[in-house]
């Protein structure tokens, strides 16, 4: 087993760096070149990019370097190495999706999330490696091969912004951007030990984002410090209007963070996601997270979601139906990359281009989705999970009656072994089991780190909130850093 390095203890929380930069003490440039080195140190060990923009980060970086030099005033992150996940559109370099049929594919404009982050003052790293498409748990659905844990190169980092969460865990960047359709900033981060915080549906822009199901696909943060998490979202919420779902949400995400304690804050522990289906280090984690919780000032308590464990077979086939019809597009004609053009006909080379472009596991998915909105069994199928995801959404809502924050594991595991789930795909799905709860419903959630297991592997705790209290997640995390720092 080989462990990237002791993750997150000598690398520099995003604050600290930019305040480092202000004060003169290191340039912009130095630090990007630092991030580089370092970025191509843990790729060779952990495959966790698909392209490094080292002319990117340099061009970013002595733009800030001026700006110092010249007195002038500085965005709030400014000199701030930064990746994001690869299906986020950052034109200069390729956006992949983690999938062949875009290897080629360069944008021509920016996701509005890069653009935002960017114009803060973030200096881009490089792009970060997924499962093809986001339609993964582990990475091991990249076309440019698994991302290994930081902690233990034998083990899966997670997925489907498993680069993200381990180019973070490792100390290359504070701040990476992912996509969580179903748990994938939350569970990666889960895996390796470090924060991931999914906003509320329609927080973030999705304009630029390679969508997989676009009524559940939202950007998230991945980072080791909340203060940067609040950082990161300041610079990128606001409606934007090429993203007709985004609304309007006002940048107090760093302010939540301050330091704090959680008296009078009510969470509710969710009965139905803790006990048998878990390793019993998670069901340990989650209660050292109650606790801590208690600690910090909150009260908790128990919580019904009664319907809770059919959100994640309602999650599948809601998320393989939207992308059966999102994926439509890659027919090698305008989009993707087209093979096979000694076929005779359209068709066929269509046929062929689909064939060489999706790997096995979107296939999977597309066949499935598609198969659920076939005529005659559209209702039994897509309608059938639309009503449950209603029910789950009320349940929820109705938790909130009586908590300000629910309580549950992120993942039912630490991070398993690769090649583990090979043979069995449906056990990897049933994985999603916490996670997409918040995705069906819309709601913000966060994966906070809870310790470790017997084996030393990273554990995570999910906390959820009502619609648009993101706040309360981020506060909640701040708290808990806070307390883990003291004890
Ligand atoms: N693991 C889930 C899936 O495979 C979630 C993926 C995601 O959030 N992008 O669909």
């Amino acid at each position: 087993m080989l462990a990237v390095m002791p993750a997150g203890t000598r690398a520099l929380s995003a604050h600290e760096i930019h305040r480092r930069i202000a004060a003169g003490e290191v340039t912009a440039r130095g630090v990007a070149e630092a991030a580089l080195a370092e970025a191509e140190r843990v790729q060779a060990r952990s495959n966790a990019f698909v392209t490094l923009t080292p002319d990117a980060a340099l061009h970013a970086a002595d733009a800030v370097d001026e700006a110092v030099r010249a007195g002038d005033p500085l965005p709030p992150l400014a000199g701030v190495p930064y990746a994001a996940k690869d299906n986020l559109a950052r034109g200069g370099a390729p956006t992949t999706a983690g999938a062949r049929v875009l290897r080629d594919f360069e944008s021509p404009y920016q996701a509005t999330v890069i653009a935002r982050l960017e114009a803060a003052g973030a200096v881009p790293i490089g792009k970060t490696n997924l499962d093809a498409f986001g339609m993964g748990s582990s990475t091991e659905a990249s076309d440019f091969g698994p991302v290994l844990n930081p902690w233990n190169d034998q083990r899966v980092a997670g997925g489907s912004s498993g680069g993200s969460a381990a180019a973070v865990a490792a100390g290359v960047v504070p701040i990476a951007l992912g996509t969580d359709t179903g748990g994938s900033v939350r569970q990666p981060a889960s895996f390796c030990g470090v924060l991931g915080f999914k906003p509320t549906y329609g927080t973030l822009s999705r304009y630029g984002v390679v969508a997989y199901a676009s009524s559940l696909d939202q950007v998230g943060v991945l980072a080791r410090d909340p203060r940067d998490v609040g950082l990161a979202m300041d610079a990128m919420v606001g409606r934007d209007p090429f993203d007709a779902t985004t609304v309007p949400v006002e940048a107090t995400f760093a302010a939540a963070a301050e330091p704090g304690d959680l008296r009078g804050v009510r969470v509710g522990l969710i009965r139905e996601l803790l006990g048998e289906g878990n390793d019993p280090g998670v069901n340990d984690a989650t209660h050292r997270t109650a606790a801590a919780l208690r600690a910090a000032g909150a009260e908790v308590h128990e919580a019904d979601v009664p319907s809770a464990r059919a959100g994640v077979s309602c999650y599948y086939l809601i998320a393989c139906a939207e992308a059966s019809s999102n994926l439509a597009r890659y027919d090698g004609m305008l989009t993707g990359v087209r093979v096979g053009e000694e076929h005779e006909g359209q068709e066929a080379v269509m046929t062929a281009s689909r064939s060489d472009g999706f790997n096995l596991e979107v296939r999977r998915r597309i066949l499935m989705g598609t198969f659920a909105l076939s005529a005659g069994h559209v209702d039994a199928w897509y309608g059938r999970a639309s009503r449950v995801r209603r029910k789950v959404a009320d349940e929820l809502a109705a938790a909130f009656a009586g908590a300000d924050l629910l309580l549950s594991p992120t993942v039912p595991s630490a991070a398993f072994a690769l090649g583990q789930h090979d043979q069995d795909p449906l056990a990897m799905y049933l994985a999603d089991v916490d996670t997409c709860l918040a995705n069906l419903a819309g709601l913000p959630a966060v994966s906070v780190p809870a310790g470790r297991d017997e084996h030393g592997m990273p554990l995570g705790a999910q906390l959820l909130a009502p619609a648009l209290q993101d706040g309360r997640l981020v506060r909640a995390a701040a708290a808990l850093a806070d307390g883990a720092q003291a004890g």
